[in-house]
């Protein structure tokens, strides 16, 4: 394993850095109070950020994992919600597309997502289903005109109130294809659950406004209606009932630009923190030499390193599958998905701890919003609940460690 950053990649660590600092740091503050606005996004796709993972084909960058998570840190060290409503567009919203769209739905919707000219979100929690995927409700049917006619609503959905198109994942009403039997249905989901891509312009849509929450403030979250919505034929993603495997794969990517965001989070907490007890003082001396403000900031680095380094691994993994769901890797069998779970796991729980002692040493300014660690505290607790929960990672670890020891044993 080799995480020796090439001259390219850190070049363009340099490059993003300096992006990020001209252009993202100083609207952070903006961001939260007044919400996303269209020019960041439209900022970042000039930048090369939105575009890394996809293809050159489509306007992408054709990046590595191990680079695109390095610029996810740094992103996320300066705006979580830019971080989150971008993600939401190129990444969850951009890769399924990139990876089981047919060529005419590539062409027709990456470019202008590579270039934040349109906004994507993916949309598969409903009020009533969220950690159980597999319990959706929203449907769609054929139109008897052509197409299909789409029914049921989605919740806490990052862009909703500012995206042009969703992936939604629905059920399709044809019991042929709830059994697994439909045409071209080779993986037999029992589920029949597909991801259909929708313009949310499209007649019968209609959206909540933007839910109020603790944190991620400048990241729109919302509701999706959908009543009785027509669809045209070729809006289906894949294959009719391939539609939660690709959600399964959506959630690893997703999982990992969270441990990134965690350590891009932990980083501001370090740096943040360090800066401050430099020149705060108490008992006549700056409060970096009270032995306990110190043993936090070495916590807080602890917990860093120890993420980064999973990160930076878990990504060099990524890159090596190439895709596959799993890996040899030094003698041990790697389950991707498990692999992505015990980052996000890790990073999410470290990272609440280091906001928590990034406040600490802050004091009571640490509480005020002015200083920035009071945004990221109030921001972290997402990381232990989006792309699943916390919970939810330790099943997944503890299913795919149950079946290599079984599978070790036989
Ligand atoms: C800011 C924000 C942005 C979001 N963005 C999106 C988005 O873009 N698209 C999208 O589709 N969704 C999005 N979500 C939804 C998010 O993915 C869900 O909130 C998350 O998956 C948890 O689902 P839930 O809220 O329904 O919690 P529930 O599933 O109701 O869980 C409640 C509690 O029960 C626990 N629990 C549930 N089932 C089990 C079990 N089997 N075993 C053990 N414990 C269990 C959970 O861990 C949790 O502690 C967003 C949420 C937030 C807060």
């Amino acid at each position: 394993m080799d995480l020796e950053l090439s001259p390219e990649q850190i070049e363009f660590q340099k490059s993003f850095q300096a992006f990020c600092e001209r252009e993202i740091a100083p609207r952070a503050e903006t961001i939260e109070q007044e919400g996303m606005d269209r020019n960041t996004l439209k900022r970042l796709g000039d930048s090369g950020y939105l575009g890394l993972l996809h293809s050159p084909e489509y306007g992408g960058q054709g990046a590595s994992y191990l680079t695109t998570v390095l610029a996810q840190s740094i992103l996320s060290y300066h705006c979580g919600s830019t971080f989150f409503s971008s993600g939401a567009s190129a990444g969850l919203f951009g890769l399924p597309i990139a990876h089981y769209g047919s060529e005419e739905q590539k062409r027709e919707y990456l470019p202008s997502i590579v270039t934040g000219q349109t906004i994507g979100c993916l949309a598969i929690t409903e009020s009533g289903s969220g950690s159980d995927v597999a319990s959706v409700k929203t449907t769609f049917r054929p139109d008897p005109s052509g197409g299909y006619r789409l029914g049921g609503s989605k919740s806490y959905i990052t862009n909703a109130p500012m995206a042009d198109l969703a992936l939604v994942l629905a059920r399709y009403s044809d019991k042929t294809i709830e059994s697994g039997k439909a045409a071209g249905d080779k993986t037999g989901s029992p589920t029949g659950l597909t991801l259909l891509i929708v313009d949310l312009n499209s007649t019968g849509v209609q959206r909540g406004a933007p839910l109020k929450k603790m944190g991620l403030r400048g990241s729109p979250t919302g509701e999706l209606f959908f009543d009785d919505v027509h669809i045209p034929a070729n809006a289906i993603l894949g294959r009719p009932g391939a539609g939660f495997k690709q959600t399964m794969k959506a959630f690893d990517a997703e999982r990992l630009s969270m441990g990134a965001y965690c350590v891009g989070v932990m980083e501001a907490c370090l740096e943040e923190s360090k800066t401050f007890a430099r020149s705060r003082k108490s008992f006549g001396r700056v409060i970096g030499k009270h032995q306990s403000v110190a043993f936090m900031l070495a916590d807080i680095k602890m917990r860093l390193e120890a993420s980064r380094l999973l990160l930076l691994e878990s990504a060099w993994l990524f890159d090596q599958a190439d895709r596959a769901s799993r890996l040899q890797h030094n003698g041990s069998l790697i389950e991707i998905s498990a692999r992505a779970s015990e980052l996000k796991l890790m990073a999410s729980q470290y990272a609440r701890e280091c906001t928590n002692l990034a406040v600490q040493i802050h004091g009571g300014a640490g509480y005020m919003d002015e200083y920035k660690v009071s945004r990221l505290y109030r921001d972290i607790k997402i990381a232990e609940i989006g792309g699943g929960t916390s919970e939810i990672q330790k099943q997944i670890i503890a299913r795919a460690e149950g079946k290599r020891k079984k599978a070790g044993a036989a």
